[in-house]
């Protein structure tokens, strides 16, 4: 997603806060001995989001990446980049953590044009093989309704069921109409709460795929108004699909890594005007129930 936002930002209302004050208080003294100044920000976040590429490789090793989602209160995140490797080593650092999405990218320009080449179901199956089971989705996937049943999509979505990985698809609705009516047993990410973030928009793709999940990232601005007030349209689609959406940064270019605290703030404050088990869901709890659930299926013999 381009940057496009936010030239003039709204201050924003202070997020709910539920940690007691005498923990905030022991924290900070355990901290302060330590060296450490802030307790991370509430409530934790679970990332569904975020992309480390070799740029962002370049500029911030993953130790800096871990410092980065320890001062921003992000717990556990999903993250997909190419090349694969610089992914990989992020993973080995913090394996509970971070949660490998395979991109099947092999150059910038294949963001247009994978759907195109033959060539690439078997090398995603091959990487796979290689990375010895680390990769629990593939994606990101950048595809439109034209390209909707194109055979390689659908050789993926074979391939993502077979082996019991996700999908993460930045796409139109026929997209992930597409890939259900191939396999609808798959669990699909659907990035950006899709093409045409709109309520209306969106609810009856929920309604259809019950195996479909939407992260909000880089749409955080259009939840509030210029006050930084959640509109109403908008808190009542949250509420209404509260068990379906996940909260995301993404970190489409490394700027957007080192604006990183500033992005989690916008997410925690229109987060925060929402019931509090509703805003609970959407920051940690779908995500975690959708990553144990699918650990404990991929457990099973
Ligand atoms: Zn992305």
């Amino acid at each position: 997603m381009p940057d496009t936002d936010h030239a003039c930002r709204p201050e924003l209302p202070r997020p709910h806060r539920r940690r007691p004050r005498t923990c905030v208080l022991a924290i900070a003294l355990l901290a302060g001995s330590a060296g450490v100044t802030a307790a991370p920000p509430e409530p934790p976040l679970f990332d569904a989001h975020l992309h480390y590429t070799g740029v962002d490789a370049a500029a911030l090793p993953p130790e800096e990446i871990i410092a980065i989602l320890d001062r921003s209160g992000i717990t556990r995140a999903v993250i997909s980049g190419m090349p694969t490797s610089a992914v990989e080593r992020l993973h080995a650092t913090a394996p509970e953590r971070i949660i490998p999405f395979l991109n099947a990218y092999n150059a910038p320009g294949a963001k247009r044009d994978w759907m195109h080449d033959a060539t690439l179901p078997a090398r995603v199956a091959a990487l796979l093989d290689a990375a010895g089971g680390v990769y629990r989705g593939i994606g990101e996937l950048h595809i439109f309704a034209a390209d909707a049943q194109s055979p390689v999509l659908l050789a993926l979505a074979d391939l993502a069921a077979e082996r019991e990985l996700m999908l993460q698809i930045h796409g139109d609705a026929e997209v992930i109409d597409a890939v259900f009516a191939r396999q609808p047993g798959l669990t699909v990410l659907w990035a950006h709460l899709g093409t045409k973030p709109r309520p209306d928009a969106i609810a009856p793709v929920l309604a259809r795929h019950p195996n479909l999940y939407a992260d909000t990232s880089v749409r955080d601005g259009r939840f509030v108004d210029e006050q930084g007030q959640l509109r109403p349209q908008w808190r009542q689609f949250f509420v209404e699909h509260a068990d379906r959406l996940l909260v995301g940064v993404d970190t489409f270019w490394t700027r957007r890594w080192k604006r990183f605290d500033e992005v989690a703030a916008e997410i925690r404050g229109w987060l925060g005007q929402l019931p509090p088990a509703v805003a609970d869901k959407l920051a940690h709890g779908n995500a975690e129930r959708l990553f144990a659930e699918e650990k404990l299926s991929r457990e099973q013999p």
